[in-house]
């Protein structure tokens, strides 16, 4: 009869239709679970006209993109540091071994060795941990008015000895009278990790050029070093947690690759920038800026 066809006709169309909306949903679903599961590359694209289930979908599919960077990210963190941790207490480790075998006298020198490495667990385990403040929370500044100008002359005051004994010529540029609101600790921390570096990679006899002017309530702080240089390739990921050039791998500087993510951190918490332009064999350019009145 035509009632029944009409029947069967609805039912059909409607089932259809519920059928067009209710997959794209199922599939959504299934790539929640796959996420859940940690099976964040086998999720399945989704075909609907719907506009809001196609945004849903969208945002899981890039959910699930963050979270397999950050596991590959964990990861690699993890081999990282266990790497960084293996290499001084294997050296500690036999040092002592063949003192106490009586092979080896502990001597002077023999005895700064082990010390260096315990040095070198000291400052890791550190900058770990002021790592994890930084990624953790958000940073809490320490604020008040801060003379820029003094803290980096100061900086620069101890870093003179050192520069001295490498040969490194410093030339300085520093506008009297710069301040800024900000967290006088945490602003010294960049000063002082972009001077170890220009220190660490600058070979002996090389310079270093300072530089610190306010223009406007525009504050730019530049530091130019002779060095080694960073390989074009690298300069992308040179802010990374643990990352570190080949160029500076080859080096007994013994560096962790985490300074710089520190800095990077503390300057952004400024509300300022930093970039850095190198050349390879060249040396290497760190700009800071910084914003009179950030706060
Ligand atoms: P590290 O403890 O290894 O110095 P950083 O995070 O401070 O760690 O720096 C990361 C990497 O960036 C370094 O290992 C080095 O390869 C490169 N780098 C940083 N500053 C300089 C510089 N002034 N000259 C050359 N290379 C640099």
């Amino acid at each position: 009869s035509p009632s029944t066809c009409i029947t069967t006709f609805a039912i059909l169309t409607s089932s259809n239709i519920s059928k067009k909306f209710l997959n794209p949903i199922y599939i959504i679903k299934e790539n929640a679970k796959l996420i859940e599961k940690g099976k964040y590359n086998k999720i399945k694209e989704v075909k609907t006209n719907t506009y809001e289930l196609n945004e849903l979908s969208l945002t899981i599919k890039e959910l699930a993109i963050k979270l397999d960077e950050q596991e590959s990210l964990r990861k690699r963190m993890s081999t990282d540091i266990a790497h960084e941790l293996r290499t001084p207490i294997a050296t500690i480790q036999s040092h002592i071994e063949a003192f106490m075998d009586g092979v080896w006298q502990p001597d002077v020198e023999k005895l700064g060795i082990v010390h260096g490495e315990i040095t070198r667990l000291t400052n890791l385990i550190k900058e770990l941990s002021d790592l994890s403040i930084i990624e953790s929370d958000e940073i809490v500044l320490n604020k008040s008015l801060v003379h820029l100008s003094h803290l980096l002359e100061k900086t620069l005051l101890s870093f003179e000895p050192l520069f001295m004994n490498k040969g490194i010529h410093l030339y300085k540029k520093i506008q009297n009278d710069v301040q800024i609101i900000g967290d006088e600790t945490l602003l010294q921390r960049v000063f002082i990790n972009i001077l170890t570096n220009a220190y660490k990679y600058t070979n002996d006899n090389g310079t270093i050029k300072v530089n610190l002017d306010n223009i406007d309530g525009h504050i730019r702080i530049i530091i130019e070093d002779s060095g080694i240089g960073i390989p074009q390739e690298d300069l992308k990921y040179i802010f990374e947690r643990f990352y570190r050039s080949d160029l500076s791998r080859n080096r007994v500087t013994g560096g962790t690759g985490i300074g710089l993510t520190i800095t990077k951190a503390l300057v952004e918490a400024h509300n300022g920038q930093i970039t850095i332009e190198s050349q390879e064999g060249k040396g290497t350019k760190v700009i800071i800026e910084l914003n009179e009145k950030f706060l």
